[in-house]
């Protein structure tokens, strides 16, 4: 089986203070279909936002923000359960820090829960973990976190399910002419460097960390796809049926 990482932005996840359910609920079955003939790690966004919605704290002050991950996390996961329950798919809470992957020992760790995970048939849906750590034991956004887990569970490729349909020659929301770019083989290393872009208040990476991700992909010969969490039909075609019409492939 050829194993996949998802991650999924806040954005799609939730909306105007609440959890999305119809768009969770797609992603959800959108998984269950792909489970049949792929291993698949799911990477979720969401924690902060979900918080917000029982809880309305400054997210912008490191405690509120730790405070809401940890009311957000529980209730994004049970929707999760609830959600994947309805196609008898077991799944598991694996709470991440860029930590895990900056020692043998623990990255090995990781490495074989998620290999016993998997081989259980079971569907491990990580997050970073950014309730318990400091600032630099943490990535900050699961842009990088799910490169580092598509690497260390030598994954085939990673789709990120954003916001945006794919990546642009500039900043859509501020440029409409702003052309997508079908295929990236190299990206500016000035782009690496510009600062976060985030489309909504609870999304923390903007393009910057998904560039950052990709070149990390880049520079390990595996693949990134960047596309819509809104219509499904991209990653379904790119994933199950080999067609590349919409979304940017980093490769
Ligand atoms: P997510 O929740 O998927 O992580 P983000 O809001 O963090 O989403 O990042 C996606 C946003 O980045 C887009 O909605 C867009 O506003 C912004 N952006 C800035 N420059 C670009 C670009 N060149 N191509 C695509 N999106 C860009």
């Amino acid at each position: 089986k050829k194993r996949i990482v998802i991650k999924v932005g806040s954005g799609v996840i939730t909306e105007a203070n609440h959890i999305a359910k119809e768009r969770m609920l797609n992603l959800v079955s959108l998984i269950a279909e792909f489970k049949k003939t792929h291993e698949v790690i799911l990477v979720t966004s969401g924690a902060v936002s979900a918080g917000y919605t029982a809880l309305q704290l400054d997210r912008k002050r490191d405690i509120s923000k730790k405070v809401l991950a940890s009311v957000g996390q529980p209730i994004l996961m049970s929707n999760y359960k609830r959600m994947f329950d309805i196609f008898d798919i077991s799944i598991s809470q694996i709470l991440l820090t860029e930590e895990d992957f900056d020692s043998r020992v623990h990255t090995v760790i990781f490495q074989q829960i998620i290999e016993t995970t998997l081989a259980n048939g079971i569907l491990p849906i990580v997050n970073e973990n950014d309730i318990s750590t400091t600032e630099d034991q943490l990535f900050g956004d699961n842009d990088q976190l799910s490169s580092h887990i598509t690497h260390y569970t030598n994954s085939d490729l990673l789709v990120l399910l954003s916001d945006i349909d794919g990546y642009y020659d500039d900043n859509p929301s501020k440029n409409p002419k702003a052309k997508i770019i079908k295929d990236v083989h190299s990206i500016d290393p000035d782009k690496l460097t510009e600062e976060h872009t985030p489309n909504n208040k609870f999304a923390t990476g903007g393009i910057v960390t998904k560039l950052k991700a990709a070149q990390y992909l880049m520079n390990r010969n595996r693949q990134m796809f960047l596309c819509s969490g809104y219509d499904l039909t991209t990653i379904h075609q790119f994933v199950l049926e080999g067609v590349h019409e919409k979304g940017s492939l980093f490769s």
